[in-house]
């Protein structure tokens, strides 16, 4: 019987059994940011331990980071204290820390990969839910508490379950104006948000197959928001290309034996599955979501769900997003008015991602609608760097969009930028949850960044095959 990806990683990394039925497991790749490193740090030191690693630990800042100005101190307090421990922290443990002032600062799923520091089977871990992103590679890359944090810092490993592998297959080609977040929006709706506890989620498929690596990162990027511990892809000829050249990938004669040992480490032909799920590419629509959760989303023409259609089990959550979100049922949200349109985050704030809007801003000519705040966040420097030198600051700019400095921004808000009041916000980030953007009533819809630029253009959400023309 054929082994999955997961299997063989998990069986690679496996130290020991513990008498609690877990597994010891270590950690290739510890990835660290301001936000849930620095109670970990004093934990380490009360207990007088060090950082077992530190060249397997990468520090950065990302979440509470300023995106108006870089200037220090930062005028929020709180903000600049984190930075300033994190940047000690690091300097003590011999930690290598990616820092702004060099240009290497981002978030932390996106400077990972573009260091060439996520490599196929790896483990890799970081105190944030997004962690999963790095299974776009062929890793098992998972979030994790703090406290977890600090036995990873004090050990190098987690006590850790076995996980189910459910494998989740896309055939076919996608219609213009459909992305890579629609994809995982739709499995999240197919599924729901709870479906993937206790399982590792592997995508294929030609669909997957045929993507690249930005659009595999933001697809497994979104496997916890379904409840997924992880999810990936099997590396191929894609993860290589990306890879090659990047400043941690393996170089020279070391170069082709890394290459033959991550082929060997793709799921066999003949490897069992606990589940299997299949979607047709061509059947899927521009999403935005409705509700609280990611799982809660419609194609931007079709009329919402009413409460009675739902299992009886979702009906309570499905009446507190109504409530919540002041939505009615039976209409479709296209024409809902926003007040923000934030493109970034860790799910699509990369270099492909604004690419893609970029273009259709320029050769449209279209402007953000008045009285729309519109962001763009790059999600790292790099990032931020290539957009300017190909000029696309200007055409956001040109078209009424804020063009911000790199970080999580709107993702969580814990920095400046966030909702005021009852504000609707058109995001191309990964959570709708309640609060999330920093009011504690404001309002998410998910979607695509070029939904999300539809959006800021109309003031309303569009279907943006419409207002892009993407279908001729
Ligand atoms: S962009 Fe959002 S989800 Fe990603 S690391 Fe930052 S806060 Fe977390």
């Amino acid at each position: 019987m054929g082994r999955t990806l997961y299997d063989k990683v998990f069986d690679r990394h496996a130290v020991r059994p513990l008498p609690s039925g877990q597994v010891q497991l270590f950690m290739d790749l510890h990835l660290v940011h301001e936000l849930t490193s620095p109670q970990a740090f004093g934990m380490l030191r009360e207990r007088g331990l060090g950082v077992a690693c530190p060249e397997r630990t990468f520090a950065t800042c990302d979440h509470v980071i300023p995106t108006a100005s870089r200037a220090r101190p930062f005028a929020d307090r709180d903000a600049e204290e984190l930075l300033v421990a994190l940047e000690k922290d690091c300097a003590r443990y011999g930690i290598r820390y990616l820092s702004p002032a060099k240009g290497e600062q981002g978030i932390v799923h996106v400077v990972g990969p573009e260091l060439g520091l996520t490599q196929p089977g790896m483990t890799i871990c970081c105190g944030d839910s997004h962690t999963s992103t790095h299974g776009a590679f062929g890793a098992i890359a998972f979030g994790i508490g703090t406290t977890q944090v600090r036995d990873v810092l004090a050990t190098q490993s987690l006590a850790m379950e076995k996980l189910k592998v459910r494998r989740i297959e896309v055939h076919g080609r996608l219609r213009p104006g459909v992305y890579a977040k629609d994809v995982v929006l739709a499995v999240l709706r197919r599924l729901g948000v709870k479906a993937g506890a206790g399982y590792a989620y592997e995508f294929g498929g030609s669909t997957i197959d045929a993507f690249t690596m930005e659009e595999r990162m933001t697809v497994c990027n979104m496997a916890v928001e379904g409840g997924a511990v992880c999810g990936y892809v099997n590396p191929d000829a894609t993860t290589y290309a990306y890879l090659r050249g990047r400043e941690y990938a393996p170089k020279g004669a070391a170069w082709n034996d890394a290459v033959r040992s991550w082929d060997a480490l793709r799921s066999d032909p003949d490897a069992r599955y606990d589940d299997v799920v299949t979607i047709a590419a061509e059947e899927i629509e521009p999403i935005v979501t409705w509700g609280i959760t990611p799982g809660q989303s419609s194609a931007v023409n079709a009329p919402l769900p009413s409460p009675s259609d739902v299992p009886e089990g979702d009906r309570k959550l499905v009446e507190n997003a109504y409530a919540y979100m002041g939505f009615t049922p039976g209409r479709p949200l296209r024409g809902q008015a926003i007040d923000v349109a934030f493109i970034g985050s860790c799910t699509n704030g990369r270099f492909s991602d604004f690419e893609e809007v970029a273009r259709h801003l320029k050769r449209s000519g279209r402007k953000v609608r008045p009285g729309v705040r519109a962001l763009v966040v790059p999600g790292s420097q790099k990032v931020r760097e290539q957009l300017v030198a190909a000029g696309y600051d200007r055409v956001f700019r040109e078209a009424g969009f804020e063009f911000r400095e790199a970080g999580c921004s709107m993702c969580l808000a814990v920095n400046a930028d966030k909702l005021v009041g009852r504000e609707i916000c058109a995001s191309s980030s990964n959570r709708n949850f309640k609060g999330r953007q920093g009011s504690p009533v404001g309002r998410t819809l998910l979607m695509s960044p070029v939904m999300v630029a539809a959006a800021a253009v109309s003031g309303h959400v569009e279907d943006a095959r419409e207002v892009f023309a993407l279908n001729s």
